[in-house]
């Protein structure tokens, strides 16, 4: 099915709630027109994706690169070109490369805490 792109310059926007089951969370939607611009992820999807790359973050500070062999060092750089936003099965290789180079479960928070 081919959706024509909506052209609005519009400042206002609202988001919208989606039906249940929908596999975004809302809508974005421009308050004037009605303009579809982008879907919402959902709050805990963009909170894995921090999580990710705060253990990217780590692993790069505290693992030296001599520690990773190269496909892991191309993994690692697919997970940065993704922002931090991993298929399950690439989530369940990032976690088990993490466990092995010593990234502490709340790598997150540890991060967090020294950047105050
Ligand atoms: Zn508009």
């Amino acid at each position: 099915m081919h959706t024509q792109k909506t052209v609005c310059l519009h400042q206002n926007t609202k988001a919208v709630e989606m039906p249940q089951g929908s596999r975004h969370w809302k809508a974005l939607e421009c308050a004037r027109c009605g303009a579809h611009l982008r879907f919402l992820p959902w709050p805990e999807h963009a909170q894995q994706r921090k999580v990710n790359l705060r253990k990217l973050v780590w692993l790069f500070r505290n693992a030296t690169n001599a520690q990773f062999t190269l496909e892991e060092d191309m993994f690692l750089d697919e997970v940065m070109e993704s922002a931090g936003r991993l298929s399950p099965k690439h989530h369940e290789k990032f976690d088990t490369l993490c466990a092995k180079h010593g990234v502490p479960s709340n790598a997150s928070e540890l991060l967090e805490r020294s950047a105050r």
